[in-house]
């Protein structure tokens, strides 16, 4: 009687070892197959924000262009001034990396500032910020993750009005810069920024840019200097192993065309988007 009250006790009242173990290797087992599906699913998200944050640069484009006559500004400038630039750099001990004011919370007042307005926070992709920390740990936020293309500037005698620009869904203004660290064939580092400095210019130099152009075939590989990252669509492992490397790993990058429309390129479409070649 007291015997087999203990046996209906046991069945109500705990697993056996061995129920626990089966138990916890099905649990296991269902982790790595779904943990695979839900990073994809948080890149995707992420995805959606930094396109989200892009559409609001077009419209900043916009609401910029309609007060200055069609003329852009300086675009090393958008976010913050040289100044602000300045005493960040000196924060940080030197070096040349424009996007440290933010880490050191100084406040953003460059020519797009008063455009962006409540969407000051859409200056940040939250792929380029992993990749930001991966590099230098410890650091704080980027005041910014955005490049404008140095090609429709005002000041450049090149493409001074936004209406002059040939192929507006094909020429970008605003999107997310290479991380890479890009070496000419002797193996001399010939980039200055390891991250963006909100101005994409597709080469170190104007000279040299001009001189690219005119012996431009679109097929050709661009030198990996100033040109689009690739912090979408690939997977972190292969964005950090080829960020080590100086190496490309085959992902894409969101910008914002001069439509206003927001697309994905690859570094290979730079220098087309850059100057509106179709
Ligand atoms: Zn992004």
């Amino acid at each position: 009687m007291s015997r087999q009250r203990g046996i209906t006790r046991h069945k109500l009242g705990g697993f056996t070892l061995i129920e626990l173990l089966v138990v916890i290797s099905i649990i296991a087992v269902l982790m790595s197959i779904l943990m695979p599906a839900l990073q994809r699913a948080r890149m995707q998200a992420k995805n959606v924000q930094c396109k989200a944050n892009l559409k609001s640069y077009g419209l900043v484009m916009q609401l910029y262009t309609a007060d200055f006559e069609d003329r852009l500004p300086e675009s090393f400038t958008a976010i913050y001034s040289w100044e602000t630039i300045r005493e960040g750099m000196r924060l940080a001990g030197g070096g040349w990396n424009p996007s440290i004011p933010g880490e050191y919370n100084l406040r953003p007042d460059g020519t797009y500032i008063p455009y962006l307005q409540a969407n000051v926070k859409s200056n940040i992709c939250s792929v380029f910020q992993d990749v930001y920390h991966r590099k230098w740990a410890g650091r704080g936020k980027p005041g910014f993750t955005y490049s404008f293309n140095w090609w429709l500037n005002a000041d450049k005698p090149i493409i001074p009005k936004i209406t002059m620009v040939k192929h507006p869904s094909r020429t970008f203004f605003a999107g997310e810069e290479c991380v890479w660290q890009a070496n000419d064939a002797s193996g001399k580092r010939v980039n200055g920024a390891i991250f963006n400095d909100n101005s994409l210019c597709t080469f170190w130099s104007a000279s040299a840019s001009l001189q690219w152009v005119q012996g431009f075939n679109p097929d050709d590989p661009p030198p990996y200097t100033d040109v689009f990252g690739e912090y979408h669509r690939a997977s972190t492992r292969k964005i950090y192993s080829a960020m080590d490397r100086g190496e490309l790993c085959g992902g894409v990058s969101n910008t914002v065309c001069v439509d206003g429309s927001v697309q994905e390129v690859t570094p290979f479409d730079t220098l087309r988007y850059a100057i509106g070649i179709k």
